[in-house]
């Protein structure tokens, strides 16, 4: 290998993770990746593929079966609960489709609210930094359900960044969106790359918001089957409808 992985914001390395159970599930399956810094990757595939468990298993959600996991160069199969925890915290951002805002909060609370936290009191320059790229500074007294989807998400990330995480994942943030919303959302993700030197790494089904990403990796069957560097909406819609929907097991609830 030519770099190491702290020149990575995330490194996966032969991650194998089956859930449980009567029937054992392989969701994946010797899955690497490497994720540069300053880099938005999008993570793509058909329904079932592996997605969520791929952004979980790189996030420190979850563990995975076997393989490593890297964030910069801590391994996270080394880190106890506790030391997880508290790298979800510190290290790690997360932006979700349902935006997960606290409704009791104001939107300043909110966003400080991780920070407060993981008690790391955030620099208050950054903090308006932030504030001011995300465009709400009008809303910082409003409480989440006074303000649209797009709004909520941009706090999401403005939550995301204040701890000036070394990767945010993303998981399908722009799902609840409409489209004129959606693209404000990846847009400003975009800025979060190209100006603050983030990484993001966002799982999503939609082709449009993948093309906003540096490259498209493509799970099927908890594998990596394709890995794209900057492929246009058209190329990734084609590459896609080659893999097909993936056939949901049928459910018996008989007995
Ligand atoms: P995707 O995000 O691409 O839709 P997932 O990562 O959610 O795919 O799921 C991959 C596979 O793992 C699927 O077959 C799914 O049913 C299975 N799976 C996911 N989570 C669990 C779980 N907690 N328990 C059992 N099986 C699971």
């Amino acid at each position: 290998m030519s770099v190491t992985a702290a020149q990575h914001a995330v490194s996966v390395e032969g991650v194998s993770k089956t859930y449980g159970g009567d029937q054992p599930v392989a969701a994946l399956t010797d899955v690497s990746a490497w994720f540069a810094r300053g880099t938005a990757t999008a993570i793509m595939g058909p329904s079932g593929s592996g997605k969520s468990t791929l952004l979980h298993c790189a996030a420190g959600l979850d563990r995975p079966t076997a393989g490593r996991v890297r964030i910069g160069d801590t391994d996270l199969s080394a880190l106890s609960e506790k030391q997880l925890t508290k790298l979800r915290r510190g290290r790690v951002g997360f932006v979700f489709q349902a935006f997960n805002l606290v409704g009791a909060l104001t939107v300043e609370q909110n966003i400080l609210l991780p920070a407060r936290l993981a008690k790391r009191p955030p620099d208050p320059a950054w903090v308006d930094e932030v504030v001011e790229r995300i465009g709400l500074r009008e809303r910082l007294g409003h409480r989440p359900a006074q303000l649209s989807g797009g709004q909520q998400q941009r706090v999401a990330i403005a939550r995301a960044l204040v701890s000036r995480p070394e990767v945010i994942f993303c998981d399908e943030p722009t799902g609840a969106l409409d489209t004129q919303t959606a693209a404000e959302v990846l847009a400003l993700l975009r800025a979060v790359v190209d100006r603050a030197g983030q990484t993001v790494v966002m799982v999503t089904h939609d082709p449009v918001a993948a093309s906003y990403a540096d490259r498209v990796v493509v799970l099927a069957d908890g594998r990596i089957v394709r890995d794209m560097p900057q492929p246009g909406v058209q190329r990734i819609a084609e590459q896609l409808a080659m893999l097909g929907p993936r056939p949901q097991p049928t459910v018996s609830w008989a007995g």
